[in-house]
């Protein structure tokens, strides 16, 4: 009886410097090639395949795809930055409640969450940008979000809230229309209200 398989070969091809979100910092990595090869004897014989490539983080061990490779911190925070700025400003005018004391306690949450320093000129330049566009604010939060998972949903909620209780009590209507949202965006009202009577 003839033994045939195929095994995988991890082949070493360079090491470099990358940052590791999961260190939070930067690292040493090692990249390598994943090489499947056909066996006999349990001895490859030629490769099968175009096989796979991964990043190792010496300093945690996590693998990552290559990306990680392009992977800028400071952008991807920028981005994340923007989403819920944009998000919370589009709220807020929708609601007929974007005033200075809301729009300041949007920046100071921004701030505090992200560790930043939001520029005054974004909030405005969202406004001005949210008005003349004007979209439809359940669209634009279903598509706005569909990458945030369940805590950065919640996160949403939460500046949501306390950009409007800057104001003083959230009235019920109010309460009602982020309830709303939230199912828009895929939380159980149960979850909404708990955020809300937090
Ligand atoms: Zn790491």
């Amino acid at each position: 009886m003839i033994i045939y398989g195929t095994k995988g070969k991890n082949v070493h091809i360079e090491d470099g410097e990358f940052f590791c979100p999961r260190c939070n910092t930067e690292q040493e990595y090692r990249h390598f090639a994943v090489k499947n090869y056909f066996t006999l004897y349990f001895i490859p014989i030629f490769p099968i395949g175009s096989g796979s490539n991964y990043i190792e983080c010496c300093g945690c061990s996590q693998t990552w795809s290559p990306d990680i490779l392009h992977f800028d911190p400071v952008a991807a925070m920028e981005k994340a930055v923007e989403n819920y700025r944009r998000l919370a400003v589009l709220f807020l005018l929708d609601l007929g409640h974007c005033t200075s004391t809301t729009l300041n306690e949007l920046k100071q949450a921004l701030d505090e969450i992200f560790d930043v320093d939001v520029d005054k000129s974004e909030i405005a330049n969202d406004v001005t940008l949210a008005q003349s566009a004007a979209p439809d604010i359940k669209k634009f939060f279903k598509t706005e979000t569909a990458e945030f998972d369940g805590d950065g949903k919640q996160l949403l909620v939460q500046i949501l809230k306390r950009c409007l209780e800057a104001e003083g009590y959230i009235p019920d209507l109010e309460q009602q229309r982020i309830v709303e949202l939230g199912k828009v965006i895929g939380l159980k009202a149960k979850q909404v209200r708990a955020i809300l009577d937090a």
